[in-house]
């Protein structure tokens, strides 16, 4: 990219469907009996990467799961796409509640006492996740001795932030670089907060433009295009800003870099056809 090189580790290899950094979120649930759970519950968008990855372990362990949401629209209830098709056609079960009874469902879920149920916060922002990125982690270290790199910078993007977080608090002798994909820094910080203090080894960089989440930008989509140009996809949403970042961060690449690739290619199909409904493909 650009003439600089770069690793990166290709995450969204691991699982057909739980793919990239949502592997390692749930690896700790993967690693549980089937006997352990009756039900899962949950919530946020109808496109989330979260949800479809929650979804396909609930199917294979034959747990029920059950996501809230806030309305569908009836265009995406009548033919649904993405990654919402294929969560409903893995057993997801969808409770589409009102704009303002959702945070009061959400919360009553929360709060939820029912035996065998398991309630995952949005995003699988949960100290659950730990397990599993830590075992990401060692790999990272592993394969660092391996090569023997000195010092080396992680690319990841955050949602939730609690990919970076975790790996930050793993890896306490690289510097983990990552951008805010939904809502601003601030908003990450906060939500890093909630799982306790946050490493000083995390670096949020900021963009000179910042982008609505999940929304189309031509020039997101060219730089998608470019990332395939130089042989590899990344998803739409968190891959592309991430890159548009890094890229303003040149003095990064001073430093070994790698970048996790953290899936989500699934949701590129529903993304393609609003860069096709937007006549912007
Ligand atoms: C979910 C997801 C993220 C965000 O992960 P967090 O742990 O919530 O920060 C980043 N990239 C991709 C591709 C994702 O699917």
């Amino acid at each position: 990219m650009r003439n600089v090189g770069f690793y990166v580790k290709r995450d969204e290899l691991l699982d057909p469907l739980l793919s990239g950094n949502k592997y390692w979120k749930l690896y700790a649930l993967m690693q549980e009996a089937s006997e352990c759970y009756k039900k899962v519950f949950s919530y946020g968008g109808t496109q989330s990467n979260a949800m479809l990855s929650i979804a396909a372990l609930c199917h294979q362990k034959g747990w029920e799961f059950h996501y809230t949401c806030k309305p569908v629209p009836s265009y995406l209830k009548q033919q649904p796409t993405g990654n919402l098709s294929k969560a409903l056609g893995l057993g997801m079960i969808l409770h589409e509640v009102p704009h303002n009874d959702y945070e009061g469902c959400v919360q009553r879920l929360r709060e939820s006492t029912e035996a065998k149920s398991l309630f995952i916060p949005q995003g699988g922002a949960d100290a659950i996740a730990q397990l599993g990125v830590q075992n990401l982690a060692n790999e990272i270290q592993q394969w660092q001795q391996i090569q023997h790199i000195e010092r080396l910078n992680i690319v990841i993007p955050s949602g939730t932030g609690t990919t970076a977080y975790y790996l930050a608090q793993a890896l306490p002798k690289c510097r983990i670089l990552t951008t805010a994909v939904v809502g601003d820094t601030a908003y990450l910080r906060t939500q890093m907060n909630m799982l306790g203090k946050v490493p000083s080894n995390i670096s949020i960089l900021e963009g000179i433009k910042k982008y609505h989440f999940a929304k189309p930008y031509p020039e997101l989509l060219a730089m998608y295009d470019d990332l395939l140009d130089a042989g590899m996809a990344f998803d739409l949403i968190y891959g592309t800003v991430m890159w548009k970042v890094l890229l303003q961060y040149q003095h990064v690449m001073q430093v070994t870099v790698l970048y996790i690739h953290s899936g989500g290619l699934l949701g590129n199909a529903s993304m393609l056809d609003r860069y096709k409904n937007k006549g912007m493909l």
